[in-house]
């Protein structure tokens, strides 16, 4: 049941949204169809911390590596690492 298409950074809208090849920067790209822009995972989870917070929280229930967790919600390593991190300082 993974998901892996994103919300449109642009439109907030996931119906239009494909894959849409692959950065210079080696960043999955996505081309939303409903406002006929693109734009990178990366970017578009910038800015929704909580929302990594939470997807982390989840994937570390069901027992994923900080690695895995980063190619699942498609965030940095360092990212996840903080909020584990994170994680760890509100559960003490
Ligand atoms: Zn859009």
């Amino acid at each position: 049941m993974k998901r892996e298409i994103p919300i449109c950074h642009h439109c907030g809208e996931a119906n239009g949204v494909k894959k849409h090849g692959i950065a210079k920067s080696g960043h999955q790209r996505y081309y939303c169809a409903l406002c006929k822009k693109t734009f990178q995972t990366n970017y578009i989870y910038k800015g929704k911390e909580q929302n990594i917070a939470a997807q982390v929280e989840r994937l570390l229930t069901d027992e994923l590596t900080p690695e895995q967790i980063s190619n699942e919600i498609r965030v940095r390593l360092s990212t996840v690492e903080q909020h584990i991190k994170h994680l760890a300082r509100m559960s003490n």
